[in-house]
């Protein structure tokens, strides 16, 4: 459902994503782990097509910049980029707009009612504390019901219910066949929901294991991140 081969990045002289090649099955989840500078953002951001990269990045069979792959695709970035005069509810319809969604008024109320942000419907963008931020850019992000979904640092800023709320969302879509790319550097964040993790450091793919092939091998996840970024098990 979504490919990647050969993915090369570089700022100036700066490798960001060397040669990294995945591919994620329909349905499935995978964690994108690994330390700061790693390359995980400038992969989504390759991904969903904010960045020009070497290589070639398909999404449901079509090229990553294309119409349709974009109709596919969604993402939820790790810092909101809200409008500041758009009211909550106004950044809803905005969005709405740009995909041409029809009959989105009730998912688009579910939706924030879930988040805790019905009674900030009104509210502009810059009047919202960061975590609501956070909330409303989930709410954009999965408004137009993406068949592929980016998820970078999804989890930060958020209060324990909100984190609950997102997670049991994050599982009704995988049921309903959306693919997930989450990147992290937490690694118990979103223990309960990956079928595939893909670990980077200096721009590279260092571990691409799928769950089953995990507990197989008796490792956590944890055991394996630093078996596979410091060469050694913690
Ligand atoms: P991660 O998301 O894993 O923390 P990033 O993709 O943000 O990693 O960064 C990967 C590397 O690219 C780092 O060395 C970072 O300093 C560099 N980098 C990221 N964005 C830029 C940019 N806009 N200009 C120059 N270098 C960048």
């Amino acid at each position: 459902m979504l490919e990647l081969s050969h993915v090369t990045k570089k700022y100036g002289k700066v490798l960001a994503c060397s040669d990294v090649s995945f591919s994620l099955e329909p349905g499935s989840v995978a964690v994108l782990l690994g330390p700061n500078g790693a390359g995980k953002s400038t992969l989504m951001k390759s991904v969903i097509g904010f960045l020009r990269f070497d290589g070639t990045i398909t999404v449901g069979g079509f090229e990553n910049k294309s119409v349709e792959a974009r109709r596919l695709l969604g993402y939820i970035p790790e810092m909101p980029s809200l409008y500041p005069n758009l009211t909550v509810a106004e950044h809803m319809e905005f969005l709405a707009r740009a995909y041409r969604l029809t009959d989105y008024k009730q998912r688009a109320e579910e939706l924030l009612e879930r988040f805790e942000l019905t009674d900030k419907k009104k509210k502009f963008g810059d009047e919202l504390s960061k975590g609501m931020q956070q909330k409303l850019n989930i709410c954009l992000g999965v408004l137009p019901q993406p068949k592929v979904l980016l998820l970078d640092e999804p989890m930060i800023g958020l209060d324990p219910k909100a984190i609950k709320e997102l997670k049991n969302m994050l599982e009704e879509m995988r049921s309903s066949g959306c693919t997930m790319l989450v990147s992290t550097h937490i690694i118990d964040s979103i223990d309960m929901l990956w079928d595939r993790t893909i670990i980077m450091r200096g721009g590279s793919v260092l571990a691409n294991v799928r769950r089953s092939e995990l507990e197989k091998s008796g490792k956590t996840l944890e055991e394996l991140y630093f078996e596979v970024t410091e060469g050694s098990a913690q």
